[in-house]
């Protein structure tokens, strides 16, 4: 039987790692069978339904290059479906309209929780259920019993008759409930293999109770842990600060890194490996070693795994990346200086939004007031310990023996080093202060690159306004 797996996204707002992560596992699944994916909204709450989620949701899976075999097709547009299979149930007397009022279901509940038993509604009133039209609400009539099943991920499970109890599957408005739709579009969809969080695992007894009203067989199940905000309690939520997916691709992350690193948000492949290629990932993935807990969402991890990407990406790539990050006043530079000094920072970006703070030294005179406050109150130790005086004498030295230099990167190393000699002083104190003096700012790329790709012109007189600076202030 071909392998056929699906992501059901409810189109209520953006989609987040969360929501991705389980889309990722259940595409992967799929293209390691050389089986099919489905996207299927799951648009039938209409009190939360958010007009542009869907387009979005399409972007978000587009962009990472999860791309369904079939679909999107939605729930909204398959309402006689849902009404055939009802009346399906009707006939064989395993669902009954409702006419409960809410605060007659407030009443049920509250007499629940007085004899401190939990709240089932099992067929409270059979002989008064009028026959079933349109417009009224229709619930199933559950049959509680104990189950045991397995699960993909989680193992085997049990639960007992109490789990189960009479459901809601069409709503007065017309709309069948999520616990009913799913169950018949995956049926009809061929879907082997059921990929879905966390949350519906306490619903599993009332999803099998009702394939057995159904007489239809049960998937294969695949339960995935919640993925954890950064305190590592909490389900990751859009109120707690999870990002928008496609916040991402507008910051310069690469789809091949958020890929790799959700891959990685719970699942390992019993090595100590953190970087997979999409095509490693097919071949490698298993539900298997999908850990059982949930997986801190780690922002830090991920900033590292994207930078690994960006290091790993050809520059011819990388500068059309780039293309949209550069700072303003890049934007009449030359293809070729953006390249070199792309090639420069490549070695620490880690998203391509740093570019405008990483390199607009290089396009723009950096500013007065922060070269002097940098140099005055630097962060750095050995630097603190010196006098304007003595910052001015080791710029000066530097002007002299760069203006001999040819630019080229070997003989910048081999004067400034030399200079560290004849001035008995260190890397951390000269060169630090080369660094303030060209760039303004608090980091840099590497140092000698840096003049490198700035150029000797620009070099000496930046070295020279700098001196120049302290020496008013001196
Ligand atoms: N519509 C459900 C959700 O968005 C999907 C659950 C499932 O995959 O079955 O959470």
């Amino acid at each position: 039987m071909m392998v056929k797996t699906r992501f059901a996204p409810s189109p209520t707002g953006f989609l987040h790692v969360g929501g991705v992560r389980t889309a990722l596992f259940a595409w992967l699944v799929a293209k390691q069978a050389h089986g099919q994916f489905v996207l299927r909204v799951e648009d039938t709450d209409r009190n939360r339904h958010v007009e542009e989620s869907e387009q979005h949701i399409v972007n978000s899976l587009d962009w990472l290059g999860i791309k369904p075999d079939e679909g999107p097709f939605r729930q909204s547009e398959r309402l006689e479906i849902y009404q055939l299979w009802a009346q399906k149930l009707i006939k064989n007397g395993r669902a009954y309209a409702d006419t409960t009022t809410e605060a007659e279901l407030d009443k049920l509940r509250q007499a629940a929780k007085d004899a401190k038993k939990p709240f089932l509604f099992r067929h409270h009133r059979p002989e008064k259920s009028p026959a079933w039209v349109p417009g009224m609400s229709l619930r199933f009539k559950s049959e509680p019993k104990a189950y045991t099943w397995h699960d993909e991920v989680m193992g085997d499970f049990t639960s007992g008759q109490e789990s189960i109890d009479d459901f809601i599957v069409i709503k007065s408005d017309g709309f069948p409930t999520y616990n009913f739709a799913h169950i018949i579009d995956d049926h009809l969809g061929g879907i082997t293999h059921v990929i879905r969080s966390q949350e519906f695992l306490p619903s599993m007894p009332k999803f099998l109770n009702l394939y057995d009203a159904l007489k239809i067989n049960f998937p294969k199940f695949a339960t995935l842990p919640y993925v954890l905000g950064a305190d590592g309690h909490k389900k990751l939520s859009k109120r707690d600060g999870a990002k928008d997916i496609l916040d991402y691709k507008r910051q310069g992350y690469l789809p091949g890194a958020l890929v790799s690193f959700l891959a990685t948000l719970g699942w390992n492949d019993g090595t100590e490996q953190e970087i997979f290629s999409v095509d490693e990932l097919i071949e490698k993935f298993d539900l298997k070693r999908v850990g059982h807990s949930g997986a801190k969402f780690d922002e830090q991890r991920l900033l590292w795994v994207n930078g690994h990407f960006l290091r790993e990406t050809p520059a011819n790539k990388l500068s059309e990346l780039a293309e949209p990050f550069w700072p303003a006043n890049a934007k009449s530079s030359e293809a070729l200086y953006k390249t070199a000094v792309l090639e420069l920072v490549q070695e620490r970006i880690k998203y391509l939004a740093e570019l405008p703070e990483l390199t607009s030294f290089f396009f723009e005179e950096p500013n007065d007031s922060t070269i002097y406050q940098l140099f005055t109150q630097p962060s750095d130790k050995q630097l603190k310990k010196l006098q304007l005086s003595e910052l001015v004498t080791l710029l000066r030295a530097s002007e002299t023996e760069l203006a001999d230099s040819d630019f080229s990167l070997s003989d910048i190393e081999t004067k400034l080093n030399g200079l560290l000699d004849k001035l008995a002083t260190k890397p951390g104190i000269l060169f630090a202060a080369i660094r303030i003096a060209v760039s303004g700012a608090k980091s840099s790329p590497q140092l000698f690159g840096t003049l490198n790709v700035l150029g000797k012109e620009i070099s000496l007189a930046r070295l020279k306004h700098a001196r120049e600076l302290l020496e008013t202030k001196a």
